[in-house]
């Protein structure tokens, strides 16, 4: 007999959400995590008396317990929703180009068409059909994915199988006109890390429509809450977990999953693993890859790693109205140039593209009372990161800080005179807590006829499955969606045995 049916590395969304479906089912499962906290991005941490939201600007997928999103059944199906305190944010964005424009999008689709009409009238009827064409491709992209109709075919989903593959950047030339309204209706990109010349279609549209029919959230006690909701269910249903304690390796025998040693040494046979750790530590570094199958090893190495970010975790010594941020996320760009914009990432010479998210707006209880805090984030790749020597590493995230900074203050001009902590976290932070190759925040990167829905969640590796964002998208909604999947799967094989 084996020490556990499965052992899950990494307490992330999808190793937890794996963990949880997998223990609820009956089966005997060790979750493994390096940190001291559930959650990998999902966590918070406390400096002075701020405690600090990770990641979660918006949660997507979520709706209502009468009109629920693909998230809330996942959640209902752990017994973890009722356990969440859900707070709605009003609005999808307001996004600001200095001297540019200056528009806040509603969370509803009408209102939403209302104010980018206001703004750019001439484009009137365009807007009203680009936003027809995102609601018809999403109805059909449900019936394909989400549904898995097994009748689907070009002739009873036409749009989804013309345009899934697209780049989304092609289609908003084809409806709208200005490249200023194409920023304000697209820029949703940066939560999938590539400009909409790079992204298609399918993963963009999903996007924008998710948040607009379900509503962007955050929760009351941050990421962290929910994290420790779904690692408690886990524990009620019988699961073990163990902190601090990375997996090291990963034995195989005969091409099928034989045991996993820990940091300590400690060898748990099991023949089922589901990795939250990516592709790349789990193939090259816990197996070896001369342990691995060629084929697999050839498709990681055509793939690329996604973008991380660098983050300024802000708290301030006033209420939100004391600077002027009423609304919760703010994008703030220098360029309505996508493009650009994500060209720049590369760099350090400074952000184009910044999201100062203030979640004391929507919830004024999130910091302690007279106070309030925000991050503000861009999008980095890890590479120039990687070439700064180690005595200019300080200098440099400071110097970087002070020009995201900057960018912000074009919009809310005193957040810089308020500030009472401010912590910044660049790639290599991130790559330190999560382990990720590139701290990516996103997995590996998928352009437009490599969307997310080709990426496969099982390893050759028999007994070897993948969740979390290098196994399909990145972000809340489809990192804890892919370990719930991942726990359907295995629970199936191992009903079978
Ligand atoms: C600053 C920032 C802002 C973001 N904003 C949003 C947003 O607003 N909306 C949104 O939807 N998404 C957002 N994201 C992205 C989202 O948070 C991530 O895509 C998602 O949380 C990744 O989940 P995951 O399941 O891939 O696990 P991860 O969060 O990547 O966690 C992996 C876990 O595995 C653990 N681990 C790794 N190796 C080992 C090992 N060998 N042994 C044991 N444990 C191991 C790590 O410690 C970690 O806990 C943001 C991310 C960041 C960082």
């Amino acid at each position: 007999m084996p020490d556990y049916d499965v052992v899950v590395i990494g307490a992330g969304n999808g190793g937890l959400t794996a963990a949880a479906g997998l223990a609820k089912n009956g089966h005997k499962t060790l979750l493994l995590e390096k940190h001291n906290v559930p959650g990998g991005c999902a966590t918070s941490f406390i400096r002075g008396r701020f405690e600090f939201e990770v990641a979660l600007h918006q949660l997507s997928g979520l709706g209502f317990p009468e009109f629920p999103g693909p998230l809330r059944g996942v959640l209902n199906e752990l017994g973890v929703a009722d356990k969440i305190d859900f707070i709605q944010q009003k609005n999808l964005y307001r996004i600001v180009v200095p001297g540019e424009m200056d528009i806040n999008l509603k969370a509803e689709r009408a209102a939403a068409e209302e104010a980018l009409i206001r703004e750019f009238p001439a484009e009137k009827e365009g807007i009203k059909k680009f936003f027809d064409l995102l609601y018809a491709f999403c109805l059909e992209a449900v019936g394909v994915l989400f549904m898995n109709d097994p009748e689907a075919s070009p002739e009873k989903y036409p749009l989804f199988f013309k345009l899934a593959l697209k780049d989304t950047k092609g289609i908003l030339d084809e409806y709208l006109k200005n490249r200023s309204l194409q920023n304000a209706v697209s820029i949703y990109w940066s939560y999938a890390g590539l400009p909409p010349s790079k992204l298609s279609f399918m993963e963009f549209a999903m996007t924008l429509w998710a948040y607009l029919e379900f509503k962007p959230w955050h929760i009351k006690g941050g990421s962290q809450a929910m994290s420790n909701a779904i690692c408690d269910a886990f524990i009620n249903f019988g699961g073990d977990v163990r902190f601090n304690c990375s997996a090291k390796k990963i034995n195989v025998e005969n091409g099928k999953i034989k045991s996993v040693i820990t940091e300590y040494g400690d060898e748990i046979s099991t023949k089922f693993v589901v990795s939250n750790a990516g592709p790349i530590p789990t193939l090259i570094d816990m197996i070896g890859a001369e342990n691995c199958p060629a084929d697999e090893l050839k498709t990681l190495n055509a793939r690329t790693i996604g973008l991380s970010a660098f983050t300024i975790y802000m708290g301030f010594d006033c209420n939100p109205a004391d600077m002027g941020i009423d609304k919760a996320t703010n994008f703030i760009c220098s360029t309505s140039d996508a493009d650009y914009a994500h060209k720049k990432m590369k760099t350090l010479d400074g952000a184009e593209f910044s999201l100062l998210t203030c979640y004391d707006v929507d919830d004024p209880d999130f910091s302690p009372p007279g106070a309030c805090q925000a991050s503000l984030v861009t999008l980095q790749y890890m590479e120039p990161w990687m070439r700064i020597p180690q005595a200019k590493y300080y200098d440099t995230k400071c110097r970087f800080a002070e020009n995201l900074i900057d960018l912000a203050e074009k919009v809310f001009p005193d957040i810089r005179k308020h500030l009472e902590e401010v912590e910044p976290a660049t790639p290599l932070t991130h790559m330190r807590y999560l382990g990720h190759p590139g701290g990516s925040i996103y997995g590996s990167e998928h352009f437009t006829r490599e969307t997310s829905m080709f990426v496969q969640s099982k390893s050759t590796i028999q007994g070897l499955h993948f969740t979390g964002a290098w196994n399909g998208a990145g972000g809340f909604q489809p990192t804890l969606q892919s370990g719930a999947s991942a726990a359907r799967q295995i629970s199936r094989l191992l009903k079978k045995q």
